[in-house]
């Protein structure tokens, strides 16, 4: 195998999961899938840079010598340790004073920072860059800036490039040269959630599944997997096979909560080896209204539910769209028939959440539609809507009488498929469980974060098209929360 040019994007990939850096220079490009993050992270770091600069930054070589104060686009090159050949294009150059080969300015890398911390990525990142700067620069590279946030919440955070970092560096750089000369993958990453932001993740999936890995069953992370492995348990089978008792009292040594756990794992494991969903006895009721055998007995009279379902941006906390599917008992007193409503054939009603409006709009919204439906549930899959509708009354000033209402017309289908089913799904998810009932999504390939990237497109730039997909994706969250709601009612056909 020719010597791999080790890029600042593969130590990215690399340091994220070393299977993702040996797909990215070795795998089927066919295999590879377009996902939102990267657009995500990268119109993110642009809203930074544009806090950062008063100017648009300008390009290339030219620019760093007419001292532009932002320089993008250039590509750097340099031998790494044992002489291997590195390759860098830096986000952003920023103009310090300070000789150089350019006269009496200089420059210094600057970062983009997704998430709230500094992360070993980002580090390592930034000394790839600075060392590769101070060769090129011919000036030495003390400092670079990581940036986060917009506008007047523009976060800047200077990191020492030191001696001990560019130890680090050598180090991981040594061991991405052998990782690219392997000539088979790595094996999938420990914790598996990290899959959720990669292109290869429909190629690692189905090797997942196929091979039976661990991480297969909902409920083992990283760690628990390490633990099974040190057992000699190495595959969804072998868990399926195991004794509980043996299990629990195996895994105790690393803390008492495992030897309940076990039973918990072996049978979850069992079902989905199975293929078959198995009723659980339910505890007695820890609250009112989720007790008994009926998983929903909340919908035994009522005229009808809503179905509720936000769309979020989770690094600016917004809360952008509340969405509601209005589904009315039939005149006979029975719910509608199959999984899924003919598509129209119920009403959809987006609430938009525009800052301009303010939230004492939303809420004002949000109870006249409520009140329009007073005796109706509000279905929703997973706890984030009744966290952030009973968080918006109480800043909108709602009073006990009016939240204890809310919160018992609120009804979280995710709890009810656990608290009364063992499902043969490799996450508890709405979209693993209505996928495993058969619902489809009218808007193939599309999850949250594309969502949030139309969001944000659509607030830059307008776009009915972008607003009506966020809806059509909105409304399918709630349909898919309706097949599952018709599952629960109906049992197992
Ligand atoms: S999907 Fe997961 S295991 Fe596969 S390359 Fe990406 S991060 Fe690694």
């Amino acid at each position: 195998m020719t010597q791999v040019v080790l890029t600042d994007r593969l130590l990215r990939s690399w340091l994220r999961c070393k299977r993702r850096a040996w797909l990215d220079r070795h795998g089927d490009p066919e295999a590879r899938r377009w996902t939102a993050h990267r657009s995500l992270a990268l119109s993110d770091q642009l809203a930074s840079f544009q806090s950062l600069l008063a100017q648009k930054p300008g390009h290339g070589e030219a620019a760093c010598a007419a001292a532009a104060p932002g320089v993008v686009g250039l590509r750097l090159q340099g031998e790494g340790p044992a002489g291997l050949q590195l390759q860098a294009h830096p986000s952003l150059l920023e103009r310090l004073p300070g000789p150089s080969r350019w006269g009496d300015h200089a420059y210094r890398p600057v970062l983009g920072r997704q998430g709230r911390n500094l992360t070993r990525e980002h580090r390592l990142l930034l000394a790839l860059w600075g060392r590769l700067l101070a060769e090129y620069q011919r000036a030495p590279v003390p400092q670079a800036l990581v940036v986060a946030g917009s506008g007047r919440n523009l976060q800047r955070d200077t990191l020492s490039l030191s001696a001990g970092l560019q130890h680090q560096l050598d180090d991981a750089l040594v061991r991405l040269a052998e990782t690219m000369e392997s000539p088979e993958p790595p094996p999938l990453v420990a914790d598996r959630k990290k899959c959720v932001l990669c292109s290869w993740r429909g190629k690692c999936d189905q090797e997942a599944a196929a091979e039976g890995h661990l991480s297969e069953v909902s409920g083992i992370g990283g760690k628990r997997r390490e633990m099974l492995l040190g057992l000699g348990i190495t595959n969804l089978k072998e868990l399926a096979a195991a004794d509980p008792a043996w299990l629990g009292e195996a895994l105790a040594v690393h803390g008492e909560q495992h030897r309940h756990n076990a039973a918990v794992l072996v049978a979850q494991a069992r079902v989905q080896a199975q293929g078959r969903p198995e009723r659980l006895e339910p505890e007695p009721p820890a609250a009112e209204g989720a007790g008994g055998l009926d998983p929903l007995p909340e919908l035994r009279h009522c005229p009808g539910v809503l179905l509720y379902d936000i769309e979020s941006d989770p690094d600016a906390r917004d809360d952008f769209l509340h969405g509601f599917v209005i589904v009315p008992r039939g005149a006979d007193g029975a719910w509608p028939a199959g999984p899924v409503p003919a598509q129209g054939s119920w009403r959809y009603q987006p609430l938009l959440a525009l800052y301009d409006h303010g939230e004492a709009l939303l809420w004002q919204r949000l109870r006249r539609l409520l009140g329009r439906y007073p005796a109706w549930p509000l279905l929703h899959y997973g706890e984030t809507e009744s966290i952030a509708l009973l968080r918006l009354a109480r800043r909108q000033g709602a009073g006990e009488a009016e939240l204890t209402a809310l919160r018992q017309r609120l009804v979280d289908v995710h709890a009810r498929v656990r608290r009364h089913w063992r499902l043969p799904v490799n996450s508890y998810g709405l979209k693993a469980v209505a996928s495993w009932l058969g619902f489809r999504w009218s808007q193939s390939g599309v999850d949250g974060a594309r969502c949030l990237l139309w969001w944000r497109q659509w607030r830059r730039d307008g776009g009915g098209q972008r607003l009506q997909r966020i809806f059509t994706y909105n409304r399918d969250d709630n349909l898919a929360t309706w097949a599952v709601v018709r599952w629960l009612l109906d049992g197992p056909g």
